[in-house]
Order: C-alpha cells, then structure tokens, then sequence
C-alpha cells in the first residue's frame, strides 16, 4: 500500500514524505517541478534512508494523472499538496490558478471516485477565515469571500471535495495551515522561495544573508501590542507530521465525517517585530529593517483554536518559534554556502 503525495518535492511536501517515511509509509510522489527540483529527493534519502518512488507529471494532464493509476493500483492514500501559491501572482493571472489548482484537483478525484475507497488529505489555508471577528480562530468561524484568486481555489476546493465525498467513496481530511516557517533539523530540506520572497521568514534570513538589502514591516499601526500584524507560525514539521497522524485517522477509519476539517496552528499569535526579534536571538544579530506603509489585502491578526486538531486528532506542535527560526536560518546558510 503506497501513499500518493503530489507537489512532495515542494516545502511541506518533502516534510511530509520525510515524516511519512519515518513512520513506515511507502512514498510515491508526483511532482511536475514548477517550484522544486529533483535535488530535493536527495535531501529527502539523506534523512531517511528511502528514496521516494517519483513520477514527473503535470497533474493539468489529465490522461497523465489516469495513467498513473493504472500504473498505481495499490494507493491507499493521497496527500494533495501540489499547487501554486503565490497570491500577488494569482491577481495576476487568475486563470493560471484556477487551472491549476482546481484543475488538478478535479482529475485525481476523478480517478479516486473510482476507486472502491479513497482517502484525501487536502492543502488548504487560513485565509479562508479573512479576518476573523473572534480570536482564537476555530473551525467554525465564517468563510469570509477570498482576497485573491489564489484564496477562491483554497475555498473552491474545499467545496468540490465536500460535494464529491457525497457521492463517493472518498473520505477526506481539509487541512487548514496558519503559517508554515522553518526547515528540517538536518537542513537537508526547507523552502526554496523563487525571487522575491513573499513571506516574512525566508525575507528575513535572505536579508540577514546579505541578498536583501532591507525588511520592510508593513505597518506599526495596527490595533496590536506592538502595532505590527500578528501570525500564528507552525514549525513545517509540526505541520508534516499532523499530515500522517490525519491520514492515519483516515487509513484507521476513525473519521467520524466524510469530510473533517481541522485548523493546523501552533495557537500562538506573533508579531512581526516578535518574529524578528527570535531571529535575531537564535541568529546573534541585528536584522536591517524599516517600517514601511501597510500592505493590501493583510489581516490585522490570525492565530489558531488548536482544541480540535489537539482533541480529535490528538496532535499538537512541539516546536517553538525559535527552533523554526533556527532550522530557518540553518537552511538558508546551507542553501547559499
Ligand atoms: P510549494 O510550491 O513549495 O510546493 C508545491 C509543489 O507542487 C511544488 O513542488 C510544485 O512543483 C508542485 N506542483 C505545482 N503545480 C503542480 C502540478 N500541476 N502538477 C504537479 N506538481 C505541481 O508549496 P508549499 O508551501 O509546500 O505548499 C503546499 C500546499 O500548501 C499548497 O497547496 C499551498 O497552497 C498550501 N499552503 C501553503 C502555505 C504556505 O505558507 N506555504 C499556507 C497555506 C496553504
């Protein structure tokens, strides 16, 4: 029995294949390589000592994706990572997202509908929440209408696997991530950002590295502590490993749904300025920063209501903000050496 995880060479995904494999699970991954590359399979063999099963295909293919399950016909899982998720991008060229992220997901559940049964663990994200009138923000806190078009596929593809679970065999899991940092503890993986980073950790460790001349903290005026916006940061492998005890849960048939959704947070809330300030302890320096104008489209503050993932799924992070900071800036000194 082989696990299905598509976009495993990207950044949670290879930390999921990692954790996947530790725990006994056969990997095959599908992975077109639009924001990864083949060396990440080796990274992935140095920590484990297994080298994934890897197909290269585009998951837009349709007949690929049949094709690969005629050739897999022992799949008991799927774990659906593979996407774009660039979300200035997607204003950009909304139909690139719409295509591939609902594209994708609409070919390989058409091939698990046809399976006798099927378990689906999906990437999906906080922004659907918008910004929250409640915080700690639970599973039942309202859809808010998406930002982005790259929000609209977290929230579509939601719904598209609701409605196909009706009327399959398919049972699914909906991951909803707040804010994944940091690297393996090896610095064998991490994340690989292409250009300009859009996100405030792998910015931050490229300024401290000398390709960033400066951070800039979009606004010091909100209604928070310390003016600066406020996130809930997940170590990646926290997040990777709350991927197999899901999918487990699912393999051991103790949904009680046919769709379940769960909030992967570390229930913590951080300030920009207190995410910069880890850094620069665990990094023993100064990071350049200014504070700039506010930027469109961010929420004052999302943090997680972990009781549900900590209850139902009997899973909780164990790493700090700190050691995600750490791990971070292992990896990006690695990765420039
Ligand atoms: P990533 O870009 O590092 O990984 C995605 C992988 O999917 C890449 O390796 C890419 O090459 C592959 N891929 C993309 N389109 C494909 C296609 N058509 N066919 C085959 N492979 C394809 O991204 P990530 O940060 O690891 O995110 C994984 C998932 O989690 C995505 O669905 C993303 O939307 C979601 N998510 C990420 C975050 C975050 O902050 N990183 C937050 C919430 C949700």
């Amino acid at each position: 029995m082989k696990i299905l995880v598509t976009g495993g060479l990207g950044f949670i995904g290879s930390h999921t294949v990692v954790e996947l494999q530790n725990k006994g699970f056969e990997v095959v991954i599908i992975d077109n390589l639009s924001n990864s590359s083949t060396a990440v399979l080796e990274g992935i063999t140095s920590i484990t000592n297994q080298l994934p099963l890897f197909e290269n295909i585009d998951l837009r293919d349709k007949d690929a994706v049949h094709n690969f399950f005629e050739k897999y016909t022992d799949i008991a899982g799927v774990i659906h990572f593979a996407a774009s998720k660039a979300v200035g991008e997607s204003v950009e060229k909304p139909l690139l997202y719409y295509e591939n992220n609902i594209g994708s997901l609409v070919y390989l559940l058409q091939e698990l509908q046809n399976l006798p049964e099927a378990h689906f663990i999906f990437s999906s994200s906080c922004t659907v929440y918008g910004q929250a009138e409640k915080m700690p923000i639970d599973e039942n806190s309202p859809i808010q209408a998406a930002m982005s078009p790259y929000g609209n596929t977290k929230q579509i593809g939601e719904e598209i696997i609701t409605d196909v679970t009706k009327v399959s065999n398919i049972k699914a899991i909906l991951l909803r991530y707040f804010n994944p940092i940091g690297a393996h503890s090896s610095a064998a993986i991490g994340e690989l950002p292409l250009g300009v980073p859009q996100n405030l950790v792998p910015f931050i460790t490229q300024t401290a590295m000398g390709l960033r001349k400066e951070l800039s903290v979009y606004g010091n005026d909100y209604p928070t502590p310390d003016g600066t916006c406020i996130r809930d940061y997940i170590h990646v492998v926290d997040l990777a490993k709350a991927h197999v005890v899901a999918l487990q849960r699912l393999l051991d048939k103790k949904n009680i749904e046919k769709v379940e959704i769960f909030n992967l947070g570390s229930g913590v809330g951080s300030s920009v300025l207190e995410v910069i300030e880890a850094f620069e302890k665990v990094s023993n320096q100064k990071l350049a920063y200014k504070i700039a104008n506010r930027r469109e489209g961010d929420v004052t503050m999302a943090y997680a209501n972990t009781d549900k993932a900590n209850s139902i799924l009997g899973w909780k992070t164990q790493l700090s903000l700190e050691e995600a900071m750490e791990s971070a800036w292992k990896w990006e000194q690695k990765i420039r050496s």
